[in-house]
């Protein structure tokens, strides 16, 4: 076998896995099978690029596990009305190319300054121009973009933020790891006219969200 067929077999059986987990919508599966997730992590961990695993990305934080991307990704994507989406927590971009195929506009913010830099390198690589990194708190959100069909948080804090609530547009959702009593459950909230539902749909473990920038 040569490098393209091993390749090829690598990311069929990515493909393969993610579908056994439970995803199944095709532009989620077609956004993971196009986006080269080597590219976003250190060239010694290349070669568990397709690995189910979430890896290290330096300064203690991680690029989450291909099934979480796609599980999150999967979550939001119910309408092709939804074209505005905000991620909190950029780390080194990998779930933001993913959201970038998906949505006409994707905003994420990202409070340690080298991942925000390190990102904006490796989405240039991919020619993304339907990105709009920040360097920020993502507690604050981004209003001057609000409101946003979707809001991704993909690290965990403790109670709900209420400025991400406020700027989720009326038919919006929100997908976060909330953590309680120790443990951490990912929710999706749905937006409506007279508040919001909140719904338990996995147990995760992401890394805490922080007030503040680094
Ligand atoms: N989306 C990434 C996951 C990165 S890990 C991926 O595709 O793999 C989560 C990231 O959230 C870390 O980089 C961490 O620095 C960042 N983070 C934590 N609290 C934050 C906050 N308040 N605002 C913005 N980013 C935050």
């Amino acid at each position: 076998m040569n490098t393209n067929q091993i390749e090829g077999a690598s990311k069929r059986k990515f493909i393969d896995s993610l579908k056994l987990q439970g995803i199944s919508n095709d532009t989620v599966l077609d956004c993971m099978l196009n986006t080269p997730r080597e590219l976003f992590i250190e060239p010694a961990l290349r070669s568990r690029a397709y690995d189910q695993d979430a890896l290290p990305i330096g300064f203690s934080q991680t690029i989450s596990s291909p099934y979480i991307v796609a599980k999150m990704s999967q979550l939001i994507f119910e309408q092709d009305s939804m074209t505005k989406v905000l991620e909190v927590g950029t780390g080194c971009g990998y779930q933001t190319a993913i959201l970038s195929s998906m949505f006409k506009k994707v905003i994420s913010i990202e409070r340690i300054k080298s991942l925000h830099e390190k990102a904006k390198e490796n989405l240039s690589k991919l020619h993304i121009k339907n990105v709009k990194l920040v360097y920020g708190d993502g507690y604050q959100g981004f209003r001057s973009e609000s409101p946003f069909d979707a809001i991704i948080l993909t690290a965990a804090p403790k109670d709900i933020p209420k400025k991400l609530i406020q700027q989720l547009s009326v038919h919006g959702r929100m997908i976060l790891p909330l953590e309680e009593h120790g443990t951490q459950k990912l929710y999706r909230i749905k937006n409506t006219k007279n508040g919001y539902t909140k719904k338990d749909v996995d147990d995760v473990l992401f890394v805490p969200m922080l007030e503040g920038i680094d």
